[in-house]
């Protein structure tokens, strides 16, 4: 994805609230199209303030936001375009999820969009298909689970066919599986070409999921690079009020016994178990079985996985989970 143009960009960025709290101090970031990118740091960092500005939703006192290139303008129509292409998922689906129905959830995006009835219903089924709640149309959003309310939320930005998803502290409150879940999907979106932009103060999931970390404290940008670029100095992560990964915190106290070492650290378990293992490369650990499950039925699957005999085996992609 090297190359790939700024899809936002912000300049000098700043941001005080009605009460005089300065939330953002001159913040200029720019974000490639197709990237994952996270913004990290502890509470009151000013990571949803950056992020509500990035579509529209709160204005800069000083600076300037561009998207594709050209500065945001806040008219009425302007802020339409703006907010259906940077889509927006709030940290708590109750402050997102209002309508009686999912169905009219989902639809209210775009019906407001003024798409004709027959697109929003094609753009409705599509986004709740994909997120796997087909069949929950008439369902009263308020009577779902977290991690469906979150998925709802989602199907809303979808209908609207955004470029970039920016994504609240998305698993707060979820459970670990449906933690996973959701970022698997992020992560699915983004394979399809949509650029994904979330807060948390989770470092191991900023580190096992984004390409990019914007690190923020008390309204400032203080780090912006890969996760071991930002999470090995741990200096700086300990001013910022946060931990390192647990890998990384791992793979520092084994390199420092001289246990393991490497041209950078771990990304996750599996490379950190690489790294230990004495020759590591040449001797063969296993098969790994590819297939491509599209198409075909439960029959042909079931005999495929016994084919398998006993082994790890994984679902990637909505369809194949189903
Ligand atoms: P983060 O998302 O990193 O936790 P926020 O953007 O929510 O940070 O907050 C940044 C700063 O702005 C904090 O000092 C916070 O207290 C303040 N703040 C956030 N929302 C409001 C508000 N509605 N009114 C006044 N101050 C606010």
């Amino acid at each position: 994805m090297s190359g790939m143009a700024n899809i936002i960009e912000t300049r000098d960025l700043s941001y005080s609230y009605g009460d005089g709290t300065q939330a953002l101090r001159n913040v200029s970031i720019s974000l490639q199209e197709g990237r994952k990118v996270a913004l990290v740091g502890p509470n009151g960092a000013g990571k949803s303030t950056l992020m509500l500005m990035m579509n529209g939703i709160l204005r800069p006192s000083s600076g300037e936001i561009l998207f594709a290139g050209r500065p945001l303008q806040y008219d009425a129509s302007s802020l339409r375009e703006v907010r259906r292409a940077v889509g927006m998922v709030f940290q708590n689906s109750d402050d997102q999820l209002f309508a009686p129905t999912v169905y009219q959830d989902v639809a209210f995006g775009p019906t407001n969009l003024g798409y004709p009835a027959e697109k929003v219903k094609r753009d409705v089924g599509f986004a709740l298909q994909y997120v796997g709640l087909s069949g929950y149309e008439r369902r009263p959003p308020h009577h779902l689970s977290g991690g469906e309310k979150k998925r709802v939320a989602i199907a809303g930005i979808l209908a609207m066919e955004p470029q970039v998803m920016i994504l609240d502290e998305p698993t707060s409150n979820l459970d670990p599986a449906s933690s996973e879940e959701i970022m698997e999907m992020l992560d699915e979106l983004n394979q399809g070409g949509k650029t994904m932009i979330i807060s948390t103060h989770d470092v191991d999931l900023a580190y096992r999921w984004a390409d990019e970390i914007i690190l923020m404290k008390d309204g400032d940008v203080i780090r912006r690079g890969s996760g071991p670029e930002v999470f090995m100095d741990a200096d700086l992560i300990r001013d910022s009020r946060l931990k390192p990964p647990l890998v990384v915190e791992i793979y520092q106290e084994l390199a420092s016994r001289g246990m393991a070492s490497g041209a950078r650290p771990p990304k996750n378990i599996l490379e950190l178990c690489d790294l230990l293992q004495p020759g590591g490369s040449g001797r063969s650990l296993g098969k790994i079985y590819i297939w491509d499950v599209d198409g075909a039925d439960e029959a042909e699957i079931k005999s495929m996985i016994d084919r398998m005999g006993d082994c790890y085996k994984g679902a990637m992609g909505t369809g194949a989970k189903l």
